[in-house]
């Protein structure tokens, strides 16, 4: 197994010929795990990053630039700007799907063998694994390292784990990104696995085209998808471990739970519930069905394109309100804030009329 830890030096790899890899052509290399990533508190100082050479040699699916590109993300590094402008026209072919639900449903198995079966179709197969509980990736996502093996040596598979590093908009604000540098890379599916974890999970979900929820039986997922609103954002659903007792009434319920929650018009998509066995690979060839038939009735409907443009619009969101809130901590050497703060706390102003003030202030530094 080729374990890639990234290190400084990959981070930050010299100008020129970058890859001593062969690959054939447009394919994608081995396996990248980060390691646990370093606290956030004393980034190096980023050396300059030559992004055309660093983009056109991700787009011939040279795994190293890909790991470069996407520590770039991880890193919100300067140069992601210049990064995203020239992936732009290379994004939006493939289809991105969300894999999500609880800690030990099998996701890491299952992701596994939807890999190995989109692979038998010819495909290329990139797979985000991230965690939106933690800063750090490493921990809850170790479990992938060992289940993905098996396609650790697939030149047409990349699998990465991502943390947020902790910087601000954390991993809704750098999947999208991420995802964009696998698809412009030349995968024709981006899996992106997420860990169970309520609403941030409900979040990460969304980045995807589909959606496919996760349960087991006897793990009283019922209840907690319910609860996390999990039920609203699955496209697909798949009921794993069905070799154990209880899933045909984790199936019913479901199907139940579904169905209370309906409110659909003919023409609109109706989310299957399907059993899997992922540790043997039944019920998989289903689940990519399953999958084509989403795609398939997303484009045709143009529910897709809905998706993206929505997507799209909570990303600028995310980048508008980041850079805001940056130029806010600039503002008079980030004592504004606080300023104003103390003027509401002592009844001089309001907080609309303080909020007023702020963004006059943004004005005006605008213009300097
Ligand atoms: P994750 O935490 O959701 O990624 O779950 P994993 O993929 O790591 O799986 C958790 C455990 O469940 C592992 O020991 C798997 O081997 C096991 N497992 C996965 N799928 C199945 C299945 O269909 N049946 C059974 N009995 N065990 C499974």
């Amino acid at each position: 197994m080729r374990v890639y830890e990234p290190e400084e030096s990959d981070r930050n790899p010299p100008a020129g010929p970058e890859d001593p890899v062969t690959c054939p052509r447009g394919v994608l290399g081995w396996l990248l795990v980060t390691g646990p990533a370093d606290p956030p508190t004393s980034p190096p100082a980023p050396r300059p990053v030559d992004v055309p050479a660093l983009v056109a040699q991700a787009r011939l699916g040279r795994p190293r630039a890909v790991a470069r590109l996407v520590s770039l993300v991880e890193d919100a590094h300067p140069a992601l700007r210049e990064v995203m402008a020239a992936l732009a026209p290379h994004s939006g072919l493939a289809r991105v799907v969300g894999l999500t639900g609880s800690p030990g449903v099998g996701k890491s198995t299952t992701t596994s063998a939807i890999v190995r079966a989109l692979r038998a179709k010819g495909e290329r197969v990139g797979v985000l694994a991230v965690d939106p509980s933690s800063p750090f990736s490493g921990g809850a996502l170790l479990g992938d390292r060992i289940r993905m093996q098996e396609h650790a040596l697939d030149p047409g598979v990349y699998i990465r784990s991502m943390a947020s590093r902790g910087h601000l908009g954390g991993l809704s604000w750098s999947t999208p990104q991420a995802v964009r540098v696998l698809d412009a890379a030349g995968c024709d599916d981006v899996l992106v696995e997420t860990v169970g974890v309520g609403q941030s999970e409900v979040e990460i979900a969304s980045h995807a085209d589909t959606t496919v929820v996760l349960l087991a039986p006897g793990m009283g997922d019922g209840i907690q998808a319910a609860k996390a609103g999990i039920l609203e954002i699955g496209d697909i659903f798949v009921v794993n471990k069905a070799d154990r007792d209880g899933a045909e009434a984790t199936v019913r319920d479901l199907r139940h739970m579904i169905s209370l929650g309906e409110r659909r018009d003919a023409g609109d998509w109706r989310p299957p519930v399907l059993r899997t066995i992922a540790s043997t690979g039944e019920g998989i060839d289903e689940v990519v069905e399953a999958l084509e038939a989403h795609a398939e009735w997303a484009r045709r409907t143009g529910a897709l394109r809905q998706r993206r443009v929505r997507r799209a619009a909570s990303e600028i969101e995310t980048i508008t309100v980041t850079t805001l809130r940056e130029r806010i901590g600039d503002l008079r050497d980030g004592r504004r804030m606080e300023q104003l703060a103390e003027r509401v706390v002592a009844g001089e102003t309001d907080p609309y009329a303080a909020a007023d003030r702020l963004l006059a202030d943004l004005d005006a530094a605008g213009r300097d």
